[in-house]
């Protein structure tokens, strides 16, 4: 029997049934409770267990949809299971994740004002929210891109363009950021062929402001001119954030465009008790959070904000003959903002998740985060085989297990994975191997904690396994 044709619109009975199934399927997954946590396999046993996919003739959607339920899905980890406390872990609310699938049926080229102008109007709106909640002006603006690393590339591109502007190319000039700095500063700054100085952090790892006047002096006496700061608003492996307000000060006086990575922590400014934190943010050029991250939406989301737009509009506009007639209307094109052009509305999900539940439902959610750290943090300290390795700033906590080698904290991570108990990896800080705990997730719950700590000790050193 042959499969239903290819359809675009109209849904004939074919379509209504598979629209059915995919719904089902959707409706189904957001109802768990939690979400299975699952784990990889390896391609020959993906191949095995799917047999051959792409063929001439198709499958037909209800064995697509079965292979994907029943042997893709279950090989990848749910990134919103309340006990996935690895990297950044990800808690789109039901509200982001169904208006994602909105944005799939709408067809909607997120990167001119004349093709998507209402789609553009409801994001840059939710990018002015988060502007604002930084304390930039408002006619700061940007663009959500991919990830933080795609935001990251392009504000530091728009930051040596416009030094390129008024200094010229002939002194060679760099980047400043502590250790702590994302990787994906480092990539950038490889993309961009532009050197890096490291600035020495202080004993908590921050970029602070004596020591980076120190760096800009000492690469100044070797003819290196500083043209941007990169500050961490959180940084990845420990949570703790730069001091912003002194980088600033000191940015500020040698003329260098200051850029905070906030991709994981900036979700803290919307939340009343994490904002004194990012004292100092309002001073920024320019900023991205990751509202995957810790804003409740779905993959892929990052809000990229500038402080001057229009240094990025001159830095990034492509130009081609074919896009003419658009670069002479001056409307506000998304395009123009970052080294992307064909892009999804991506903000929207983001955006009718905030509208339907209102801000102060993003500042309780978010400050849960930091609460469940700082519970984590007393239930570390109070346990006798338990030590935290820092008081946490925001939503990670680094805690050693005594009397284990890297090996012991790899085999439990692998058994929790394994066993559905929890997806925490060890991570490596000051040289020495941790476990860490990142939370975004509202519904993890002490219990969930207790059940994570609980399995870390007694007597059985899990490498001897
Ligand atoms: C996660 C993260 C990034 C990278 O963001 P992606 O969205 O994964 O590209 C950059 N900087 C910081 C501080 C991060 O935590």
């Amino acid at each position: 029997m042959g499969h239903p044709a290819m359809r675009l619109h109209g849904m004939d009975q074919a379509s209504e049934r598979m629209a059915g199934e995919v719904f089902e399927y959707v409706r189904q997954r957001m109802a768990m409770d939690p979400a299975p946590l699952d784990g990889p396999r390896s391609p020959d046993e993906l191949r095995a267990a799917t047999g051959p996919m792409i063929t001439p003739e198709g499958l037909g959607s209800e064995r697509a949809l079965a292979m994907f339920t029943d042997v893709l899905a279950p090989a990848c980890i749910s990134s919103d299971h309340p006990r996935y406390l690895a990297f950044v872990p990800t808690a789109p609310s039901e509200a982001a994740t169904l208006f994602d699938l909105v944005v799939s049926a709408s067809s909607i080229y997120g990167d001119w004002w004349i093709e998507g102008a209402g789609a553009i109007f409801a994001e840059n709106e939710t990018l002015r929210w988060l502007a604002r909640s930084a304390g930039l002006p408002d006619d700061a603006g940007g663009v959500f891109v991919s990830g933080g690393t795609s935001g990251n590339l392009a504000a530091l591109t728009t930051a040596r363009q416009a030094w390129r502007r008024r200094h010229g190319r002939a002194r060679p000039a760099a980047i400043a950021c502590a250790p702590s700095a994302h990787s994906s500063i480092r990539l950038a700054a490889m993309v961009i062929d532009t050197p890096v100085v490291t600035v020495d952090p202080d004993e908590r790892g921050r970029l602070t402001a004596g020591h980076l006047r120190r760096a800009i002096e000492t690469a100044a006496a070797q003819g290196v001119d500083i043209y941007a700061v990169v500050a961490t608003g959180g940084a990845t492996n420990t949570g703790v954030v730069d001091d912003l307000a002194g980088v600033a000060e000191v940015a500020e006086a040698c003329g260098a465009w200051l850029h905070v990575d906030a991709a994981y922590g900036g979700a803290a400014l919307v939340s009343t008790v994490g904002r004194p934190l990012f004292a100092g943010i309002e001073r920024a050029d320019s900023f991205v959070v990751d509202p995957h991250k810790w804003l409740f939406a779905p993959f892929d989301c990052c809000a990229l904000l500038y402080r001057n737009p229009a240094l990025a509009r001159a830095a990034l506009t492509q130009h081609a003959e074919y896009l003419e007639t658009l670069d002479a209307t001056g409307e506000w094109n998304p395009a123009d903002f970052a080294v992307h052009m064909t892009r999804r509305v991506r903000g929207l999900p983001l955006w009718f998740s905030v509208v339907a539940h209102g801000t102060d439902a993003y500042d309780r959610a978010v400050s849960r985060g930091l609460e469940l750290a700082r519970l984590a943090a007393q239930r570390i300290s109070a346990h006798p085989e338990l030590e935290l390795v820092m008081e946490p700033e925001l939503s990670v906590v680094l805690f050693r297990r005594a009397g284990w080698t890297a090996e012991s904290y790899q085999a439990w991570s692998d058994r929790a994975l394994a066993d559905g108990l929890a997806f925490v990896v060890p991570t490596v800080y000051g040289g020495e191997t941790l476990f860490r705990f990142c939370f975004v997730n509202p519904q993890t719950t002490v219990a969930d904690i207790d059940a994570v700590l609980d399995s870390m000790t007694g007597p059985t050193d899990p490498a001897s396994r």
